[in-house]
């Protein structure tokens, strides 16, 4: 049985096709600058294929995914009635669905009323589902599979905010979470590597790459996170604030002469390791400056460092202990400074790491702790395409 696997962006679509009787990836790709010209990397196996091809919107990106993977050299369908199902990312599924669901137009009405709670994802993953759909036999089950729903047990004392509550009743504002099919996987992975039930386990997950957000998993279950309404609060990022002091916003606003357009792009586009750093968005050359003795780059390379210890601590406290904490994520799972730094004061809790060992781990499953450190500490690579050909799986009923 075959599961396509799609993560659409308002410009972008991954897709990954799945085997799901050994759980093995059988072709993915990356179309691009979806409505401006169009690129695709389509790989199976080792090899990639790139080439540039006009896709004028989503649904002309479909085709050529379609075109990726049944014709040619390198096909690897003799025909799409080979696909059993889709399983889409979602982002924001808010406090209506707290499990993956199939997707009807009933849903995809409920979805759009749901835009402005995530203005950057949803309008694209509503767009990209109605894409596929054009594409794929109306007999093919389309499941959504949303990045909210693993949170969907975080306790009300974590996800209303001290303001007026008939803000929430009204508007429904209150902490979602996000991340929640990454969170969920590492959080399960983990387990499985140590040997325990989740259910008897105090987890801290980091997820850490362009988005990064903390959660805290008690027995199985998600009680806190650090992105909230929307992915903007928590930990600093790539380029935006994570969180920062409310008064800032309408400081700025009055200060710079910006209206809510120019404080939002400020804080999601500028802000973040670009905005510390004035020099990139990316890690990597963050690290690399910094190590050339570019000040600001380390800064912002500190400053993620002590946010991570500073979610990390208060986590142990929110759950009275933690067992384990996991990093994944493009970051977190070769970063092994961000690692060090975010573990380096936490002695205190019994966790310990070995740098020697933490020094040569990038993007395999790997516990980074010394023998002695109570508290471990695993790197874990995530899979949420796995999680959600599985989900679409069991939703859609397949033997
Ligand atoms: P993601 O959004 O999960 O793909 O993560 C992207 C982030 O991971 C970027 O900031 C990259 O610079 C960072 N990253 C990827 N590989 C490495 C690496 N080897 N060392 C440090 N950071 C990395």
């Amino acid at each position: 049985m075959k599961i396509l696997v799609i993560n659409a962006g308002s410009s972008s679509l991954k897709y990954q096709l799945v085997e799901m009787a050994n759980e093995s990836v059988i072709a993915k790709g990356l179309c691009e600058r979806i409505g401006l010209d169009g690129k695709i990397v389509h790989q199976v196996g080792e090899k990639k294929i790139k080439y540039d091809v006009p896709f004028p919107t989503h649904q002309q990106a479909f085709e050529e995914l379609v075109k990726a993977l049944t014709t040619g050299d390198d096909a690897v369908l003799s025909d799409m009635g080979e696909i059993s199902a889709v399983g889409h990312r979602v982002v924001q599924g808010s406090d209506r669905f707290s499990d993956s669901a199939l997707i009807t137009e009933e849903m995809l009405k409920i979805l759009e009323s749901f835009n402005d709670l995530a203005p950057l994802h949803n309008p694209a993953n509503i767009m990209a589902i109605r894409a596929c759909m054009k594409v794929f036999d109306a007999g093919v089950p389309q499941v959504a599979v949303f990045d909210t729903a693993f949170h969907s047990s975080i306790p009300e004392k974590a996800f209303i905010y001290p303001i007026p509550y008939e803000m929430y009743e009204k508007h429904r504002i209150r902490r979602y979470g996000f991340h929640g099919t990454s969170h969920r996987y590492v959080s399960a992975r983990v387990a499985e590597l140590m040997g325990k039930p989740e259910t008897e386990l105090k987890i801290i997950t980091c997820h850490l790459g362009n988005g990064s957000s903390v959660a805290a998993i008690d027995g199985g279950k998600s009680v806190d996170t650090t992105m909230g309404l929307t992915p903007l609060e928590g930990l600093g990022m790539g380029t935006r604030c994570g969180s920062i002091d409310p008064s800032i916003v309408t400081f700025l606003m009055d200060k710079e002469g910006l209206d809510t357009k120019g404080i939002s792009d400020l804080m999601n586009k500028k802000s973040g390791y670009l905005g510390i750093s004035g020099l990139t968005n990316d890690l990597r050359d963050l690290q690399e400056a910094a190590d050339g003795g570019h000040k600001r780059a380390a800064l912002a390379l500190d400053i993620l460092g002590y946010q991570l210890l500073k979610y990390i601590g208060s986590y142990a406290a929110a759950m009275g202990g933690v067992d384990v904490v996991v990093f994944t994520g493009g970051i977190g799972e070769n970063s092994s400074g961000t690692r060090s730094k975010a573990c380096a004061g936490l002695g205190f809790i019994g966790l310990t790491i070995d740098e020697e060992i933490n020094k040569g781990v990038f993007s395999r499953e790997v516990d980074i702790t010394t023998p002695e450190s109570k508290v471990k500490v695993w790197v874990v690579p995530t899979n949420e395409e796995l999680v959600i050909a599985r989900d679409t799986k069991e939703v859609a009923k397949l033997k």
